[in-house]
């Protein structure tokens, strides 16, 4: 047996120690994960195999030799920090290795044995990185995505931005590659023939992919891709994942177990027979150097997939190889050298783009004055001054031109304008801490001042919107609040509306009633979080625990424990919905709030990995345990026959601050010095705005988190006359509260930014 020679520290799964790692693909787990949340799977599984079966008795001439299918590939980078933003060249390096590994063109195939060198194949598959995405648009086939997951295990928590990963683009004509920290010393995984569209492909670890950057010895010639893709065909590890098990492949040798490092030649097994085995196929767990081959029965059982009624056989019409023939759409629309006749608008290139059409009105306008520009700038001259613009480009290529873009906007400098009062305005949404106050919009506003206060106060509260509403949070329970509105046109704001009233509902939050009416056969007799345990009998059906209080933090990932007690003799599938109310709005309904989902007819301790999500509120809210015999649950609110419902406080910190008064008073001194900052909450881009020339020059701006990480910084030029505003692009940071800084001249003001991503 092999593996007594291996280091202690091996055996342990120590995750680094030089080039003695051992492989680890977490195909298998993933497997075993998605078969028990998914009961339909199998029977998916099955016909798979029925259909690879009958293909396989076809005769040669009939199984499509010497056609190569290309596979259009997005590799989706989900990085924390820039060593995991691995480059574009290290990518490319991956796919030439596809290549080569899947056309019998690796340069190693010569060391295939003499008894095997009759059965190493040519798969017939290539790979390209997509030339255009789902949408035609011309692609890099690379996604880029910032994260603040910092090892994503395999449960699929890469392939979702919910859980600060990256959506699958269609993965009937895609293959997904995702590449990020998987942590556990997991070099790869793939998803099977037959699992989910939404989490179809293949998750590769930074420190595996392709040749060179972060690539590791002896996992550093892109073979774990080679591996993992094996599976996304449909291969299993050629030792059958048990001993002398069956990789469901004729042609390849018993393998007793995994093979790891770099066996000897004329390795054997102990199985039945002692045969040779096959320790250089891709499918072996050997180092990136010793494995070269896929047999020519892998080839078949792979290439069944494309077959008529073959489950990857929509990859045959995918057009993701193809160069695109649509003109993208212009982004990153900016306007800058404002005067008070003139601008340069400016917009980030368009690839294939011959010339762009620019068209531009006054905001106040309904007619567009449109403008040609062979480069991706365009400077506007005999504007009106203190007049607010909108404007959008379009691309125009061989192809044809692509649509206008979104509006860019901008206001020339001088003049005075006289704005609109707004019309007294109106309340909607009034829980026991926030209200949403609403307005109609004044013409030429390009923002609008909110002040309220309770009642019995005399000092307002302020806070802004560029839109015609605005939430406030932060309130008092059962408090009467007086409200209203101003408008600002270029920079200057006019008077004041009258004011609306609201009174905040009581405080106590409550949640639906849920329980289950029969204990006779099945109750809940275990919960675990953080600090929280509590073990149970049948509670009557429904119990709301507060003995403990479960302690947890934003942005990190615990173990949610829970089980089944089951009547004596008795089992049965259970289906649990686990529900964290993260936004403390007394229902458990919002994306995300949603936890656990999943059936099992287990009666030990069932565990699920959460992500507490940065955006939570903090403060202690509520997390409902739902445990129902036989079938889904239909609502968090549901009464059911067989089974139990359980209701606990947990407490959150390092998440989302409620607007306190502290936030406030900044506020305030914000709107006494002239400046907007909006909008907030912010998603692609933030806007910094005041009507003084100048004040600008040679100020710094800074984004930081509360951990006091910088995240983004701008220094504005000493020279840079005419600023009056600036524009940051936030669509690569992470969900969460960030303190905006400010420091101009001896002034420094902050403001507290809260980035969500939609
Ligand atoms: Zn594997």
């Amino acid at each position: 047996m092999k593996l007594k020679f291996l280091p202690i520290l091996m055996l342990l799964g120590a995750p680094f120690f030089g080039s003695a790692q051992q492989r680890n693909c977490g195909t298998m787990e993933h497997h075993q994960q998605l078969l028990q949340q998914d009961p339909a799977m199998q029977s998916r599984l099955n016909q798979i195999e029925a259909q690879t079966r009958q293909f396989e008795r076809l005769p040669n001439s009939e199984k499509i030799t010497g056609v190569v299918y290309t596979i259009p590939v997005v590799v989706h980078v989900v990085y924390n920090g820039t060593a995991q933003n691995i480059s574009d060249a290290q990518i490319q390096s991956q796919i030439d290795v596809l290549n080569k590994d899947f056309r019998l063109l690796n340069p190693d195939n010569v060391n295939v044995p003499s008894i095997f060198a009759g059965l190493k194949s040519d798969v017939e598959i290539n790979f390209c990185l997509a030339k255009q995405d789902p949408t035609g648009l011309p692609t890099t086939g690379i996604t880029r995505t910032s994260t603040t997951v910092t090892a994503f295990g395999t449960n699929d928590a890469v392939k979702s931005a919910a859980t600060g990963g990256k959506a699958a683009w269609n993965s009937a004509k895609y293959l997904n590659m995702w590449c990020c920290a998987i942590g556990g010393g997991i070099l790869g995984y793939a998803q099977f023939p037959g699992g989910a569209a939404a989490t179809d492909g293949v998750v590769m670890d930074y420190q595996y992919f392709g040749l060179s950057g972060s690539a590791a010895a002896p996992y550093n010639l892109g073979r774990t891709a080679t591996h993992e893709v094996g599976h996304w065909l449909n291969l299993r590890h050629i030792w059958g994942d048990a001993t002398c098990g069956s990789d469901l492949v004729t042609d390849t040798p018993t393998h007793n177990a995994a093979n790891y490092g770099c066996p000897a030649a004329g390795h054997k097994s102990t199985c039945t027979g002692t045969p040779v085995e096959m320790t250089m196929n891709y499918m072996d767990y050997t180092d990136d150097a010793c494995m070269y081959m896929f047999s020519a029965g892998q080839t078949t059982r792979m290439r069944a997939l494309f077959a008529t009624g073959g489950s990857r056989a929509g990859f045959l019409t995918a057009t993701g190889c193809n160069t695109s023939t649509s003109c993208g759409l212009p982004s990153g629309l900016l306007a800058s050298s404002i005067t008070n006749t003139s601008a340069t608008l400016g917009w980030t290139a368009v690839s294939g783009a011959t010339s762009y059409s620019i068209q531009y009105r006054p905001s106040t306008s309904t007619t567009f004055t449109t403008v040609t520009s062979a480069t991706n700038s365009y400077s506007l001259t005999g504007l009106t001054l203190g007049t607010a613009y909108v404007f959008q480009v379009s691309a125009t290529c061989a192809s044809g031109s692509s649509a206008y873009s979104s509006q860019g906007t901008f206001t020339t400098t001088g003049g005075t304008v006289t704005c609109g009062t707004p019309a007294t305005p109106t309340s909607s949404a009034v829980s026991a801490t926030g209200a949403t106050i609403n307005w109609v919009a004044v013409a030429g506003a390009s923002s609008y001042n909110i002040r309220y206060k309770t009642s019995a106060a005399t000092t307002y509260l302020t806070t802004t919107s560029t839109s015609t509403s605005v939430a406030i949070t932060g309130l008092t329970a059962a408090t009467s609040y007086v409200f209203n509105v101003q408008a600002v046109c270029s920079g200057t704001a006019g008077a004041f509306s009258s004011q609306g009233s609201f009174t905040t509902s009581s405080g106590t939050t409550t949640y639906c009633a849920s329980k289950g009416t029969s204990q006779t056969d099945e109750w809940i007799d275990r919960v675990s979080l953080s600090n929280l345990t509590r073990t149970s009998t049948a509670d009557a059906g429904y119990i709301y625990s507060t003995t403990t209080t479960a302690n947890v933090t934003a942005g990190t990932a615990y173990a949610l424990g829970y089980s089944a007690g089951f009547r004596s003799g008795y089992t049965a599938t259970e289906f649990w919905r686990i529900y964290i109310d993260y936004n403390k709005n007394g229902v458990f309904t919002d994306a995300g709030e949603t936890v656990v989902s999943r059936s099992s007819a287990s009666a030990s301790n069932l565990s699920s990995t959460i992500t507490i999500p940065t955006t939570a509120k903090n403060g202690v809210t509520r997390m409902r345990v739902s445990m129902k015999w036989n079938s889904a649950q239909t609502s968090s609110c549901e009464t059911f026959s067989y089974g139990e419902v359980e209701d606990y406080n947990i407490n959150i910190s390092g998440g989302v601050a409620r607007e306190g008064a502290d936030a406030m008073v900044v506020e305030e001194e914000i709107q006494a010095n002239g400046l907007n900052i909006y909008p907030n909450p912010a998603s692609d881009k933030i806007t910094i705005r005041r009507n003084e020339i100048g004040w600008m020059n040679g100020a710094s701006v800074l984004l930081v988190d509360m951990q006091g990480k910088v995240w983004m910084k701008e220094a504005i030029s000493e020279n840079d006359s005419n600023r009056e505003s600036l524009e940051m692009n936030t669509n690569n940071l992470p969900n969460g509260l960030y303190n905006m800084v400010i420091f101009s001249g001896s002034e420094r003001v902050s403001k507290k930014i809260v980035i969500l991503h939609p």
